[in-house]
């Protein structure tokens, strides 16, 4: 229903979350935020924070401070696949392959606004391939699916899973290995594009109002069209996958 993301050097979770009740209006059944977290007790790693009441309450769980970073993203869910619960609530995380994979921290965190059609014929291929699912929806199959195809690159991996998609999504998502970039991409959802006030932070969103007070430095971005965000710069590129000249996408000041 709504996303919020974010690259940027300052704790970032208050906007999300923020952006999230600039959402609100919407309609939801649940939200969430994760972020990468630099310090964590074994290393960097991704934390979340997720509820199926209200964003308020979503907000306090971050109050205490465990959820901070500097890239994350979040997410007002109106469900379509799998009931409204935490274990259902966005973001979702890729977990395995392998036996022990859900005790093991995944390594991509992945919010979905859409429908995937082909996610029981995903699932099951990646099921064959070890990867655990904790979840009833359609979206975890697509946080697997980058996981299955990552080696490395995060846009390539992003590249190679919405080549496999049928249906209609906004995605944004990251990686731990990855600390300062954010891939989004839409089909049949809307997502836009935030340049930060300093150009450096980026910000990706279903919605401009999401971003109010934050920026008001838009790209609108196209059906097909996939991003990769990072500090002080971003790529864009079209259905096809290749790179938009960027008078192709300008950046629109919203009033
Ligand atoms: N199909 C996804 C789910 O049910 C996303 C729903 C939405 O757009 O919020 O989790």
């Amino acid at each position: 229903c709504g996303i919020v993301g974010a690259v940027s050097t300052r704790n970032i979770v208050p906007v999300l979350v923020q952006g999230l009740e600039r959402l609100e209006y919407r309609g939801y059944d649940s939200c969430g935020v994760a972020v990468y977290a630099q310090d964590g007790a074994h290393g960097g790693g991704l934390r979340r924070a997720r509820s199926t009441s209200r964003v308020s309450e979503l907000i306090e769980q971050v109050a205490s401070g465990q959820v901070q970073g500097t890239l994350g993203i979040a997410h007002t869910r109106w469900a379509t696949h799998g009931a409204p619960a935490v274990h259902n609530a966005h973001p979702h995380f890729s977990h395995g392959p392998g036996a022990d994979a859900h005790q093991r921290a995944g390594r991509i965190a992945l919010v979905h606004n859409g429908i995937i059609e082909n996610h029981d014929e995903l699932r099951a291929v990646l099921k064959a391939k070890g990867y655990v699912f904790l979840s009833q929806t359609d979206t975890e199959v697509i946080a697997h699916l980058v996981d299955s195809l990552y080696d490395g690159d995060l846009l390539e991996a992003v590249k190679a899973t919405v080549r496999q998609l049928h249906g209609a999504y906004a995605i944004a998502v990251f990686c731990k290995d990855e600390p300062h970039r954010l891939i989004g991409a839409r089909a049949g959802s809307p997502l836009i594009l935030g340049v930060g006030k300093d150009g450096q932070e980026h910000f990706l969103a279903s919605d401009a109002m999401a971003l109010a007070g934050v920026t008001d430095q838009i790209v609108y971005l196209d059906e097909g069209d996939v991003v990769d965000v990072q500090l002080g710069k971003y790529w864009l590129l079209d259905k096809a996958h290749k790179a938009v000249a960027p008078a192709q996408r300008p950046v629109k000041t919203v009033l």
